[in-house]
């Protein structure tokens, strides 16, 4: 199944709110009665309105992880990566909105307010309620603003990061609360209104679950770890058994691991195939304060949950494929190769990168694994000695690149230079699936 980028997802859903503002006014409510000036303002406010109520809605209904939405997207991580687009778009238009309600005492000054587009009334209730709408719109305002650019700023850490992000369903519920108050009340007769209504009621779904932190509940298992090891500093390998209720995974696949509660939830790969006697094992890196000497605050017996499995990085395909993994993103192939083991597959490369061949456990781990497996060629890199692997030395050794699917896990920009590599080579239609382990 093809997959829908981000950029055209986004593209398609932004394009579809402006298109049902577009045919409202053409076929809806029409032009509202006042000076050119200020209806451009009014319309303003109206479309940059339903962009950001919509977009956010979007956004909330992102966050509940839904692993419907993953085929058609291309995988949990992918999503993550459309709902911060999103998120951007939606700062976007909120400051477009802000502006356009701001532009009211310039015009003013300019032209006098006897031309201004006049606001319909409606029964008391919402009289009585139009004020706190506006209200509470400008009370989450700056927040909002403030969440958005504190994503963008990755020198920001995460955790204080996630800990304000945690108020996001308050502001999206505050947003919406303004955006029912504010829109035309001539919308909620039109198609429009009924969709903006249909989003508002979906993305308060998603704040809910947000706020009862129920996101996942029905895809978490418990499990307790059966062995914890450290085969190299820095590196804590876990297995795990799940209760009886886990429904499996596809090799390649990740969870949500939570070990210590207070700590709550990290995405890790299952480094492990589908077993029968179902465990599962983690490979995990310290790559920051809690996963710094993992090793030692776990110990076996210890109670775990796991919530998923996710993501479409399963190595489907009926072409030969080319794996290349950097460093700790091995894991995904680890379980691959133990897959390949059971069943039979179509021709695999499987390159790993390591700055320090010598002392990566994986090394070894990969030799084991890949012996005794026809049709599956290991190369390794000591990356620290021969310098990154680019497309031009793959080629060298893949000289049947262009007909085979490329997956790759490792840091992101490895990924870039790969990807600029292949364009370089006239190889962009080469299929590049990527696990991004990041989701911020
Ligand atoms: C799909 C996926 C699969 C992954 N698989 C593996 C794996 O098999 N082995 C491995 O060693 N690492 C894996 N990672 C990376 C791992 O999740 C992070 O290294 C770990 O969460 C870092 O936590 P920290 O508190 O030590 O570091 P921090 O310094 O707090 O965070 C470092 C970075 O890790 C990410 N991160 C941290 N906490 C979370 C969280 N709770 N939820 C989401 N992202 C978070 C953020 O991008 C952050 O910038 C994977 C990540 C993803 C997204």
């Amino acid at each position: 199944m093809k997959t829908l980028s981000h950029t055209t997802f986004l593209g398609g859903f932004t394009a579809l709110l402006v298109l049902a503002w577009g045919a409202n006014l053409r076929y809806g409510a029409g032009l509202p009665a006042g000076d050119t000036l200020w209806v451009i303002r009014a319309e303003t406010l109206n479309l940059s309105g339903l962009l950001a109520v919509g977009l956010m809605s979007l956004i909330m209904v992102l966050a509940t992880r839904p692993a419907w939405l993953e085929k058609p997207l291309g995988g949990m991580d992918r999503i993550y990566r459309t709902h911060k687009w999103a998120g951007i778009l939606a700062g976007i238009a909120v400051l477009v909105h802000w502006a356009a309600d701001e532009a009211g005492g310039p015009i003013r000054n300019l032209i006098g307010r006897s031309g201004k587009v006049a606001r319909e009334h409606g029964p008391e209730l919402y009289e009585s309620l139009h004020h706190l709408g506006k209200d509470v719109g400008e009370w989450a305002l700056y927040p909002l603003l403030g969440l958005i650019l504190l994503t963008l700023l990755r020198w920001f850490p995460f955790k204080p990061w996630r800990l304000l992000h945690r108020a996001m369903p308050v502001l999206y519920l505050m947003g919406a609360f303004h955006g029912l108050l504010l829109a035309p009340l001539a919308w909620w007769q039109q198609p429009l209104g009924w969709l903006m209504a249909l989003l508002i009621a979906a993305g308060s779904w998603g704040a809910v679950l947000s706020l009862l932190g129920r996101i996942g509940r029905h895809r978490q298992y418990r499990g307790e770890i059966l062995q914890v090891e450290e085969p190299a500093p820095g590196l804590t390998t876990l297995t795990c058994r799940l209760e009886s209720r886990w429904p499996g995974h596809r090799a390649g696949q990740f969870v949500f691991l939570t070990l210590h509660d207070r700590e709550g939830s990290h995405p890790f790969t299952i480094a492990s195939a589908p077993r029968e006697d179902g465990t599962l094992t983690f490979a995990i890196k310290a790559l920051g304060d809690y996963t710094r000497n993992l090793a030692a605050r776990l110990r076996p017996g210890q109670t775990v949950c796991v919530e998923g499995p996710y993501g479409c990085f399963d190595f489907q395909g009926e072409k030969p494929q080319v794996w290349i993994a950097g460093g700790v993103g091995i894991t995904p192939f680890l379980a691959g190769l133990e897959a390949l083991g059971q069943a039979p597959h179509t021709p695999v490369s499987l390159h790993y990168c390591s700055r320090d061949l010598a002392r990566d456990p994986f090394a070894t781990q990969l030799q084991t694994l890949a012996t005794g497996l026809p049709g599956v060629r290991l190369q390794l890199h000591d990356t620290g000695q021969e310098g990154p692997l680019t497309v031009k030395k793959l080629l060298q050794q893949e000289p049947q690149l262009a007909g085979s699917d490329l997956w790759f896990c490792g840091p992101a920009g490895f990924a870039r230079s790969l990807r600029n590599g292949l364009k370089a080579q006239g190889l962009s239609h080469v299929p590049f699936h990527q696990e991004a382990f990041e989701m911020r």
